[in-house]
């Protein structure tokens, strides 16, 4: 079974077209630049040959058909029956959408009745979605949502205590998001350890560029750092994460900022990017020594995601695994070292070597005393949005 999944942005298109017999990815590309003078395309075909070529693209639908004539050229498919159908990245399902669902007309009304929710992306997701149903109106479309993992929250994690009707009438509530990475790192965590999913309880760690972490409980996210938008939460490279909201009305009332100002100050010149001036983990991580704005850059990185893991440990109460994923997850060893310091109390214990040990893709690192496993799974959201596309066609 072959699954083609598309990820798109207002000017950037992600493709990974997978064979699902064997879990592997043949082809993928990144158009960039759409829309702009020189239009930027990038791809490999099973993971080797790189080409990258600039081009003028004018939209979606022609970016589409480049996609296309790649994957024809190639030889990488020679018919659009090859496919058994497209699964696309839709950042924002609402309450609607609890698990991936096939696309229909009723579906692009509701998610554009989101778009005020999800302004950056879920109108570039439905132009991808809108240029492959002119493209191949017969082949199946699947949309896989980062927020359907987290509809399963108790209204408790998902309430805020604002006036009922601003839930009822406007949905203003914890949605929480990177849903696609934290249901893949649950189901590697759980084969990884030889465990059922839905009898597993987990806190997973996506420590990217964006971060966010999840309390899961039998298989299911029972609360997670990002709420009504990925900007609650963690401290992001260059997204705030928590804030007393009143630095919002000071800002506005007492410094003359405007809203949109605030907006970008928030999301865009925040976060680690805001404390140290850079937003690139192994950057701040080479000068932390040297520069104390950088060393607090990480402090407060690490001492927020240590607040989180201490708040889900009391939730989840007992805890099958802490996990990390994601760009420093993954790779900064000093940062996990850092954010398990000291955690003895809940039976976390990292052995050295382990966490220094330069593998792959999936290892432990906990000492042999540590009650809780400690993972690193590498995160795969493409492959994520594959397989719930194929569990919806079987
Ligand atoms: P992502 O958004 O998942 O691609 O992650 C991007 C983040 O991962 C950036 O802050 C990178 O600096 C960070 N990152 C990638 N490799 C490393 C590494 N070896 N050590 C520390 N941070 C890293």
């Amino acid at each position: 079974m072959r699954v083609l999944v598309l990820n798109s942005g207002s000017s950037s298109l992600k493709f990974k077209l997978f064979n699902l017999t064997t879990n592997s990815c043949f082809c993928s590309g990144l158009i960039e630049k759409i829309a702009e003078v020189q239009s930027l395309i990038s791809f490999s075909i099973h993971q080797e040959k790189k080409i990258d070529k600039k081009l003028f693209i004018k939209n979606h639908h022609d970016t589409l058909e480049v996609i296309f004539d790649i994957l024809f050229d190639s030889g990488v498919i020679v018919s659009l029956d090859e496919l058994s159908a497209v699964g696309h990245r839709v950042v924002h399902g609402g309450e609607y959408y609890t698990k991936a669902s096939i696309v229909d007309e009723v579906m692009i009304q509701r998610l554009k009745s989101l778009i005020p929710l999800a302004p950056l992306h879920n109108p570039a997701n439905i132009l991808g979605i809108e240029a492959l149903m002119k493209k191949a109106p017969h082949l199946k479309q699947v949309a896989v949502f980062d927020t359907a993992f987290h509809q399963s929250m108790p209204s408790k994690a998902y309430m805020y205590a604002l006036p009922i009707d601003l839930y009822k009438k406007d949905k203003i509530r914890r949605y929480g998001f990177h849903g696609s990475s934290h249901a893949y790192v649950l189901k590697q965590t759980a084969k990884f350890l030889n465990q059922n999913s839905d009898e597993m309880n987990i806190i997973s760690l996506h420590l990217g560029n964006g971060a966010s972490v999840c309390a899961i409980k039998e298989g299911l996210s029972v609360d997670t750092s990002m709420g009504f938008t990925p900007l609650e939460g963690l401290v992001m490279g260059t997204r705030s994460g928590d804030i007393d909201s009143a630095i919002i009305f000071y800002l506005y009332k007492e410094k003359a900022y405007t809203l949109e100002e605030i907006d970008i100050l928030l999301n865009q010149k925040s976060g680690l990017l805001g404390v140290c001036g850079e937003n690139d983990m192994r950057l701040i991580l080479d000068k932390k020594d040297k520069d104390k704005s950088f060393q607090l850059a990480v402090d407060i990185f690490v001492y927020r995601i240590k607040k989180y893991i201490g708040a889900y440990f009391a939730i989840l109460g007992r805890v099958d695994a802490l996990v990390f994923t994601a760009g420093i997850g993954e790779h900064s060893s000093k940062i996990r070292e850092m954010i398990c310091n000291d955690l003895e109390v809940f039976g976390i214990k990292t052995d050295a070597e382990k966490n220094n040990s330069k593998q792959e893709k999936e290892f432990s690192f906990h000492h042999t005393n540590s009650r809780v496993p400690l993972l690193v799974i590498k995160t795969d959201e493409e492959l994520e949005i594959a397989l719930q596309t194929k569990e919806l066609l079987l």
